[in-house]
């Protein structure tokens, strides 16, 4: 049995993980990854491709400003630091109007608030953008592309010491220092602790009250057609379409709550593949073009905002709450208390390519004491700490509110 020592332990090696891994070692932390699988990015962060494409609204939100300024800071790494490995396919890409607001925003000549720029094409335009034809008008986003998360994942754990194969079952906090325990019976000492283990995370008990979703999603690999080929640009409608690469594209995905089946099912193949023939016939992919499905879950959380933060004490707050008569102003009277020195970064939903990295920078900045500065604002609204009112009601309290709001 060994016992090892680390500035930071970070539990996962997806996208979220990698991305604290990444920040934390670049400001001279050393970093364990502890990884149940038997190699990084084998779950949500292991499909083939998976798209970079701002969210696209003409109003502000806090979704809107976490997408774009996650959209422009991933887009800066794999530009930057990270460019020499190739990991962005700069194709640019066309989002076609499949929702009634896509479609109004399309037609409206309002200013588009994403980060890089936005055209708005035609449909002679957006065949022209991809080089296929496509009947529809489009958005035109130069800057959008798609990427390898296995690669993406594999480049930010480079400064990190990585343990396949071990999973985190235990947590405990000591004085000074939190004392992790590994199912091969190993153990870490860490002063910090990263928690990046997806809808797995409740397992461990510091977690177990964060209410987090798994959500079933499929992707599909198809050869293409003699039409298709010619495609350049990544294409966005109800799904997404690559351009195809070493002989087959990418048709992502299918979206399923309350389905936990790990293996593809052909109906699913199929609905993805429909919505593709609707906005795309004339690409000519069919049935006998699918060359292989592969299955994967999504994390989802109350408000599709990413828990991004420090972990707090809930178990405390819940044992102090249940000493007040119902109708107490509870969060008046508990503070929350914070886990020393425990994060989270969880719930990426859909999007992780645009959440986890800059999800890791603030953690890292967190961790490193440094001002959160322009990140200010995306910290407070994904903190988990958003969670403490809503959890501290109690579940008769909760409903007569969710009643009246019906
Ligand atoms: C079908 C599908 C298509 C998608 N397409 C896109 C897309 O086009 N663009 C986009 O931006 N996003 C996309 N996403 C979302 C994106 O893939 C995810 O948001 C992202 O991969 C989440 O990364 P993660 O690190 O949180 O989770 P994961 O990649 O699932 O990593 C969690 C890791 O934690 C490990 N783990 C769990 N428990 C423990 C433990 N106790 N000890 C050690 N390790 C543990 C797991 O083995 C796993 O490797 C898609 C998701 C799906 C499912």
């Amino acid at each position: 049995m060994k016992n090892l020592s680390c500035d930071a332990l970070i539990i996962g090696a997806g996208l979220a993980g990698a991305s604290s891994a990444y920040a934390l070692a670049r400001r001279g932390a050393t970093v364990i990854v502890c990884e149940a699988a038997g190699d990084v990015a084998q779950r949500a962060s292991g499909n083939r491709f998976g798209l970079m494409m701002p969210y696209l609204s003409d109003r502000p939100s806090t979704f809107e400003h976490l997408y774009s300024a996650g959209f422009s800071f991933s887009r800066s790494l794999l530009t930057g630091p990270l460019s020499s490995r190739n990991i962005l396919r700069a194709t640019g890409g066309v989002q076609l109007p499949t929702t009634p607001r896509l479609a109004r925003l399309l037609e409206s000549s309002t200013a588009i608030r994403a980060p890089l720029s936005v055209a708005r094409l035609d449909a002679v335009q957006t065949a022209d953008a991809t080089g296929v034809p496509i009947s529809s008008p489009s958005f035109h986003v130069p800057s959008a592309g798609y990427v390898s998360p296995p690669l993406f994942v594999g480049s930010m754990l480079s400064g990190a010491s990585v343990r396949l194969g071990e999973r985190v079952i235990d947590l405990r906090r000591s004085q000074s220092h939190w004392a992790v325990r590994l199912a091969s019976g190993d153990t870490v000492q860490a002063s910090y602790v990263v928690v990046s283990a997806a809808y797995e995370s409740p397992c461990l008990t510091q977690l177990q009250w964060l209410p987090l979703e798994p959500i079933r999603g499929q992707t599909v690999s198809l050869s293409p057609s003699r039409i298709s080929e010619k495609l350049r640009a990544l294409v966005c409608f109800d799904g997404y379409l690559t351009p195809a690469e070493d002989g087959s594209h990418l048709l992502g995905a299918h979206y399923r709550h309350n389905d936990l089946r790990q293996l593809p099912c052909k109906e699913d193949t199929s609905e993805i593949l429909q919505r593709c023939q609707r906005w795309l016939p004339e690409l000519h992919l069919s049935p006998q073009s699918v060359q292989s499905s592969r299955v994967c879950f999504r994390t989802s959380t109350f408000d599709r905002l990413p828990y991004i933060g420090p972990v707090p004490d809930m178990t405390a707050m819940l044992a102090e709450a249940a000493a007040y008569q119902p109708g107490t102003d509870l969060l008046a009277k508990i503070g929350a208390p914070l886990e020393h020195d425990i994060f989270a970064t969880v719930g990426h939903g859909s999007r992780g390519l645009l959440s986890c990295p800059i999800g890791g920078e603030i953690i890292a900045r967190l961790i490193a004491k440094e001002p959160l500065a322009e990140l200010e604002e995306i910290a407070a609204a994904c903190s988990p700490l958003r969670l403490v009112g809503r959890i501290l009601k109690r579940p008769q309290e909760r409903e007569a509110g969710d009643a009246r709001r019906t």
